[in-house]
């Protein structure tokens, strides 16, 4: 089926922008791409990269939700949407491109040690939505996510529904090795479903929500707030409704929300298809040039399948490499000037758009991440993956997940005027940035600041694969700032 073509358009803003909803920020107009599940081929890399070439500024940066935005769009004609729908990179129905991009674990399908291919179930999801332009009315931050419980996992990531795979020890015919998706929904936990029931399911909750907010409005209440008004047994009575099957009335699963933190998926790892590998690659700050999102996917088509995969924590991997060809193809990668080993401190390293492109922010969030990131691949070299985070805000758009360090952005007085530094925060698992450790921190001095405390984790660990998360967990802040003063003396 295909649409009429709309120009991009600032008429009707919902809040999260797509394609056909280009939406104005600060450093100018911002599409969004829905890429469902992070999945593309190599076909769709080349015309996504043509576009940034031609009517961005030459690159493409990768979400947390793992679809793609391209800043400073200009000129962009009715054919070009025309072109970019053919090869399956716009939504046939324009009236829906702005929903949140459909999240699944970005190995799904080779992951060895996953219990459920989660695309098809993906696809299914995404085709439907692409048929119902009544599904406009949903808040545009309406999010689904699939984890196929394998070693990459999602379900920890902000969704407003997550269906988790789990397996069952009770023999059940109806259901394929008695592998169930459990339904995340607020705090209902308990419902297993059926692979096949979770469309219909997604198509009650949403049914709920479009019978109960004001669809007049612009600027829609999220599930999630309805959710809290409602309370969740509403909500789920209300969705029972419109399905054949019982909701409420299923087995009560032990939940797993278990992520392996020491499992990342850059670098080299096995597939479940014997002689097979994936690659994860590094995207500094989830961007990527034209020219090399171009090269990726010859890369992608000459050793893989042509599949690259966008992950929600902004990087790419390929799939499908003889294990023989994995030296070209890391080869290839450097070449590219792009960096595949997951102890690099890029690999771990996430910044939210910052002052450039953010009222909100009191920093250039991206630019100070990326400088800090020169200076300590200058000056140290990790064995483990240091997950650090910066934040223009309290918000947190870039990260919802526990960092090992935390920077947020802050204005700081110094001689009658206001100049830009950083809190920083050490993970620490019961607040929302972990614990403060240093405030008001200026620019010129932080990058030494973290050094020192990196330097210190290397020395100070009990064993080799201990995080730096762990390592702060194990001490008082003023025992953390005594050991990182001393090593500055
Ligand atoms: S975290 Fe704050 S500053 Fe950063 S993009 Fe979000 S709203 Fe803007």
């Amino acid at each position: 089926m295909s649409c009429p073509t709309v120009e991009p358009t600032t008429d009707f803003l919902p809040v999260c922008p797509g394609l056909f909803y280009a939406t104005p920020a600060r450093d100018g107009i911002l599409s969004r791409i829905r890429i469902p599940g992070g999945i593309l081929n190599s076909q769709q890399g080349r015309v996504l990269a043509e576009f940034a070439e031609s009517f961005g500024e030459g690159y493409v940066n990768v979400t947390n939700r793992a679809n793609l935005q391209i800043r400073k769009i200009q000129g962009v004609t009715p054919e070009v949407l025309t072109t970019l729908q053919k090869v399956g990179l716009a939504a046939t129905l324009t009236e829906v491109d702005h929903l949140r991009n459909i999240m699944a674990s970005p190995t799904a399908g080779i992951d060895s040690l996953e219990l459920i291919d989660t695309r098809p179930w993906v696809r299914e999801l995404d085709a439907y939505i692409c048929r119902h332009p009544e599904l406009k009315g949903l808040s545009p931050k309406f999010s689904v996510a699939f984890d196929g419980g394998g070693a990459v996992r999602v379900c920890d990531r902000p969704n407003d529904i997550v269906f988790q795979a789990i397996a069952l020890s009770e023999d059940c015919a109806a259901v394929e090795n008695n592998i169930y998706f459990q339904l995340i929904l607020g705090d209902a936990t308990n419902i297993l479903l059926q692979p096949k029931e979770c469309l219909s399911v997604v198509v009650a909750i949403a049914q709920v929500y479009l019978d109960n907010v004001d669809q007049t409005k612009k600027s829609k209440l999220r599930l999630k707030h309805l959710l809290q008004d409602k309370g969740v047994e509403w909500y789920l009575q209300q969705a029972q409704g419109y399905l054949p099957f019982s909701l409420l009335k299923r087995l009560k699963p032990t939940l797993d929300k278990s992520i392996n933190p020491k499992y990342h998926h850059l670098g080299v790892h096995p597939q479940r298809q014997a002689g097979l590998s994936y690659i994860g690659i590094i995207l500094p700050l989830g961007q990527l040039l034209s020219k090399q999102l171009h090269s990726l996917g010859d890369l992608a088509q000459t050793y893989g399948s042509g599949t690259l995969r966008l992950t929600p924590w902004q990087n790419l991997l390929i799939s499908d490499i003889p294990n023989s060809s994995i030296p070209h193809v890391k080869a290839e990668i450097e070449r590219l000037g792009l960096d595949w080993n997951a102890n690099q401190i890029q690999g771990s390293l996430v910044a939210c758009t910052g002052k450039t492109g953010c009222t909100s922010s009191a920093t250039d969030t991206k630019k100070q991440a990326l400088a800090l990131a020169d200076y300590l691949k200058k000056h140290i070299t990790l064995d483990v993956p240091v997950k650090i985070h910066f934040s223009g805000c309290p918000k947190s758009c870039a990260y919802h997940g526990k960092s090992d360090i935390t920077l947020l952005g802050t204005l700081i007085e110094k001689d009658n005027t206001f100049v830009e530094g950083y809190h920083i925060y050490v993970g620490d698992k019961e607040q929302a940035f972990g614990r403060e450790l240093y405030t008001n921190v200026c620019i010129p001095v932080m990058p030494h600041r973290i050094l020192q405390m990196l330097e210190v984790y290397q020395i100070k660990r009990t064993q080799l694969d201990e995080s730096f998360g762990e390592f702060t967990n194990r001490y008082t802040i003023p025992q953390l700032r005594q050991l990182f003063d001393e090593s500055g003396q």
